[in-house]
C-alpha cells in the first residue's frame, strides 16, 4: 500500500510542529453570547477532564476541522448513577435526531440540558460509542483507541472503571444513514470546520467529553482531528 502525502502529513511533522499547530487552532478568536469560562482545545484522539457546569451555563462543542464527533455523556454530581439516558431523551422528544430544543433527560428523568444551538443537525442518539471490543469485533484489531477508555480517562477524579461507563452517551454531528429497509450505517459527517452544538445545563451536571479516535470507519472522516471545548456563561 502506498501512503498519499495528505494521509502522511500531519506524522511527518517535525518536533513542535503539531504542539505549534493546536496552539495556533487554541487562539483562533471565537465569539460567544456570554462570559468564557472555560476554552479548552481537545487534541485528535484525546479527552477533556471532566467539568462540572452549573444551571444555565452552557457548553459549546466546536468541530474546530469538520467531520469530527463529540462523545458527551452527563453525569448528575449528586448520583453518579444517574447519567444522561439517551433512550429517555429519544421518546420525550419523539425523534432520534435530537437538535436544537431538545432536552437531554437523565435515567431518572430530571432535565439536564437543553441543545439551545445546533449548526449540523446530525447526531447519533443511541447512546452507543466506540470500545476496544466494539473495534475488535467490527476490524479484527485488538488494542484500538476507544471513547469508553477516553470516558474513563475524563472521569478519573471520579474513579469510574471502565464497565460504570454506561450507554447514554450523546454524540453531536455524528452521521448515520438509517435505510427504510432496517439497514444502517455510518456515513462521513457533513459538519464543516467551526460548525457548533451549544447545550444549557438546566441542572448542576457534570460533563465528561471523548474527542471520539475511531479512524478505521467514516464516523470522524477517517481522520479524527481536534476538538474545541468552550463553557460559557450567558
Ligand atoms: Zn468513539
Amino acid at each position: 500500500m502506498t501512503i498519499e502525502p495528505a494521509q502522511a502529513a500531519k506524522s511527518l511533522w517535525g518536533p513542535g510542529e503539531l504542539l505549534a499547530y493546536e496552539e495556533a487552532l487554541w487562539r483562533q478568536p471565537v465569539e460567544v453570547p456570554g462570559e468564557i469560562l472555560e476554552d479548552v482545545l481537545i487534541p485528535a484522539r484525546g479527552f477533556m477532564r471532566a467539568r462540572t457546569l452549573k444551571p444555565g451555563e452552557v457548553i459549546r462543542f466546536i468541530d474546530v476541522e469538520g467531520q469530527q464527533v463529540p462523545d458527551v455523556l452527563l453525569y448528575d454530581p449528586t448520583n453518579l448513577k444517574n447519567c444522561s439516558s439517551v433512550d429517555n431523551s429519544v421518546l420525550m422528544a419523539g425523534t432520534w435526531q435530537l437538535t436544537t430544543g431538545h432536552v437531554i433527560y437523565s435515567k431518572l428523568g430530571q432535565k439536564m440540558a437543553t441543545i439551545t444551538e445546533d449548526t449540523v443537525g446530525d447526531c447519533l442518539a443511541s447512546g452507543a460509542f466506540c470500545t476496544d471490543s466494539l473495534n475488535e469485533m467490527r476490524y479484527g484489531i485488538e488494542g484500538t483507541h476507544s471513547c469508553r477508555m477516553n470516558l474513563v480517562a475524563s472521569m478519573m477524579e471520579y474513579n469510574l472503571a471502565p464497565l460504570d461507563i454506561e450507554e447514554g452517551v450523546f454524540v453531536p454531528f455524528m452521521n448515520v444513514q438509517y435505510e427504510s429497509d432496517g439497514s444502517c450505517a455510518i456515513a462521513t459527517p457533513r459538519s464543516k470546520p467551526g460548525d457548533y452544538l451549544d447545550m444549557r445545563a438546566e441542572m448542576e451536571v457534570i460533563a465528561a467529553v471523548s474527542n471520539c479516535p475511531s479512524e478505521h470507519n467514516p464516523c470522524n472522516g477517517w481522520n479524527p482531528t481536534p476538538l474545541r471545548v468552550i463553557i460559557y456563561r450567558p
